[in-house]
């Protein structure tokens, strides 16, 4: 019980009372509210840390991605590198011998002209098969391989890959065992070159990294499935290297293996084909003792029977009015080669070494065909192509009978895909370097030609020649055949062709006998004339 408090009243008591509740609960308040503010702060806080620490953790990964990257964009770089010297080396020795030759036969007289060409066509085709590797790869990887379904007389097909490397194993004092099973099929159907690619590639591998023993080609049929195995016993492959060697660049590390030449590619190309032909491969191989590749592929028999094979005949002529050509192309070694290559034949052929010569010579000399090289300095050869069809068009106008034929010929297989689809300039395309008997084959096509038989202008007998006008081309080149000159032999023969047209069919033939190196047959022959 409280006590009244003399002069305090009991109002004044409850309202000290109320405004001390009133203190205390704004303070309990405040109390509250800093709680609450500051269990805000930290949770705020610790969403911020969780933020930084994520953000960090996104550095931290995009640092090891750029890292990684790095590294795989640097490997790729070296092994830029490493194969850009490998290829360069491939491809300097076959110049090499090129380059050589070519000066021998410059200063005249000094090399023995059918084994200078003999050296000249080896390494050419070798240059050409190195190049057809890279197109490969660049093809495989755009995905741009196409396969094509020949019918492959296989027997005779593997003999002729036996015989071409029994050689070159006996050159290295190696055994070359090729033994057919008797059930092998007459003919396949399968991509030809590309089956002697793969073959050859194992092969020549074989016949690289083996020093002394065997290489032995088999192969086994059953129903459409074929194992073809290439075995020696050569340096072999460890483990490690046999995880390696499939993919591009990659050599074999010990030093035996990296003795030899080589660009790493090959199995590379091997392993991608035989899985885009719907095959696989795989190896055994053991350091030191040997390695065995095995070839699995799907090889169809066909249906029908394959026609009897046409052996081509070599061109010499051709039938019909002379027809003249326009080559334009700025490199004069191409120029060169075609000049040599039509002119045998008959052609008038006339060359300029880019676009704007090439369309006032077109005017001049009023082709039926040009051959038109692409990329040239200046004018491209679409652009000339426009050009020349305009004119030709307008020229049209006066004679409807004349046409012109444009054949594009470029070393650039992509630009044939351009070509193709949306350009109406040219006729034609011709891949280089060229087959001979394909571009043969696209001019045919082009001016409608027969090619002469050269085997009926063997036996026929010599058509008479009007001899007026041919006698001084004659007797200097009776002096020229005395002397052996091959070089001035040539040029004469084209003189004579020129004054003389009716002497076409003897300069044919005299063309024939000087390409094969006949100087007796062609001394009689013009013995004959007189
Ligand atoms: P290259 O022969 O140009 O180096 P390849 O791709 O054909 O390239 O071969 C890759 C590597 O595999 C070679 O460098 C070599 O070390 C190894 N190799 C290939 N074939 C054989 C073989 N028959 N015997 C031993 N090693 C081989």
């Amino acid at each position: 019980m409280i006590d009244a408090v003399p002069g305090i009243s009991d109002a004044m008591l409850h309202g000290a009372a109320a405004l001390l509740i009133g203190a205390m609960a704004l303070l309990l308040l405040g109390l509250l509210l800093a709680v609450r503010r500051s269990r805000n702060a930290e949770a705020a806080w610790a969403e911020e840390h969780v933020r930084l620490e994520t953000e960090i953790a996104a550095h931290a990964r995009t640092d090891a991605a750029l890292l990684t990257a790095r590294e795989v964009a640097e490997a790729a770089n070296l092994a830029k590198s490493r194969y850009l010297v490998g290829v360069s080396h491939e491809i300097r020795s076959p110049l090499n011998a090129i380059h050589g030759y070519a000066q021998l036969l410059e200063r005249d007289g000094q090399v023995d002209p059918v084994e200078a060409a003999r050296v000249i066509c080896r390494s050419s085709q070798h240059l050409i098969d190195i190049v057809d590797g890279l197109l490969d790869i660049s093809r495989i990887e755009a995905g741009k391989m196409k396969l094509s379904a020949d019918l492959v007389p296989l027997p005779a097909f593997l003999e002729s890959l036996a015989d071409m490397f029994r050689g070159q194993a006996a050159a290295k004092e190696l055994a070359f065992v090729w033994q057919p099973p008797a059930n092998l099929p007459a003919y396949v159907r399968i991509d030809e070159k590309r089956l002697r690619q793969l073959l050859i590639n194992l092969l020549s591998n074989a016949v690289k990294y083996t020093e002394a023993g065997t290489i032995t080609l088999a192969v086994r049929h059953t129903g459409m499935v074929a194992e073809f195995s290439v075995s020696d016993t050569g340096i072999g492959l460890d483990a490690e290297e046999l995880t390696r060697i499939f993919e591009p660049f990659e050599r074999g590390r010990s030093a035996k293996a990296r003795a030899q030449p080589g660009t790493g590619l090959g199995l590379a190309v091997t392993r991608t084909l035989t899985r885009i032909m719907g095959g696989d491969i795989n190896v055994i191989s053991t350091p030191g003792v040997g390695s065995r590749f095995m070839l699995r592929l799907m090889l169809m028999e066909p249906t029908e029977a394959p026609a009897a094979s046409v052996r081509r005949r070599p061109v010499i002529g051709y039938a019909g009015p002379r027809r003249t050509i326009l080559a334009i192309d700025d490199d004069p070694a191409q120029l060169a080669v075609l000049q040599s290559l039509l002119r045998p034949l008959g052609f008038t052929v006339f060359a300029a070494s880019d676009g704007a010569a090439g369309i006032e010579m077109a005017l001049r000399c009023a082709p039926d065909l040009v051959l038109l090289d692409i990329q040239m300095a200046g004018l491209s050869g679409w652009g000339v192509a426009d050009r020349l069809r305009a004119i030709a068009s307008d020229a049209r106008v006066a004679d409807p009978a004349r046409r012109l034929a444009i054949l594009m010929v470029s070393a650039n297989a992509h630009e044939y895909a351009a070509g193709a689809d949306g350009r109406a300039a040219h006729d034609g395309f011709v891949l280089k370097p060229f087959d001979l008997d394909v571009l043969l084959d696209a001019i045919a096509a082009q001016l409608d030609l027969r090619w002469a038989d050269p085997v009926a202008a063997a036996v026929a007998p010599a058509p008479p020649i009007d001899l007026a006008g041919a006698a001084p081309h004659l007797a200097e080149l009776r002096r020229l055949g005395q002397a052996g000159h091959v070089r001035g032999l040539e040029m004469q023969l084209q003189k004579l062709a020129d004054d003389v047209p009716a002497s076409l069919p003897l300069v044919v033939e005299l063309r024939d006998q000087l390409r094969r190196y006949d100087l007796k047959s062609f001394r009689e022959r013009l013995d004959a004339c007189s």
